[in-house]
């Protein structure tokens, strides 16, 4: 008989595994934000954080991913991470943001949606 554990265990990826991913697909979305952070890649972090998938720090040049992010479809990762880079641009969640979101990312709110489940 098949146990049900899903509940009890935290996370089941390790903090470098998560990382490893996140650089993945960084390195796929920095190139469309180059000019904005003036060539610089932004420094990446991963916290286990429960409440916020991600936070931009545009002072300090840092996105933050929370590490049960990795558990999730690679679809919505890449949908966080651009998030998190956009706010590089607009600080808060105005139409100007969700424009430049669309922008790069016409299908964002299917990818957004697969964070729910
Ligand atoms: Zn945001």
């Amino acid at each position: 008989m098949e146990q049900k554990t899903q509940d009890l265990v935290p996370c089941t990826v390790s903090p470098a595994q998560a990382l490893a991913l996140f650089e993945q697909i960084d390195r796929e979305i920095f190139p469309l934000f180059r000019q904005v952070l003036h060539g610089q890649p932004p420094i990446l972090k991963v916290r286990d954080m429960k409440s916020q998938w991600g936070v931009c720090c545009p002072a300090k040049r840092r996105i933050t991913l929370a590490l049960r992010l990795a558990e999730k479809p690679r679809a919505a990762v890449e949908y966080v991470l651009l998030h998190e880079y956009v706010h590089f641009i607009h600080l808060n969640h105005g139409p100007d943001f969700w424009a430049v979101v669309e922008h790069f990312m016409p299908d964002y709110k299917e990818r957004r949606a697969m964070l729910k489940s």
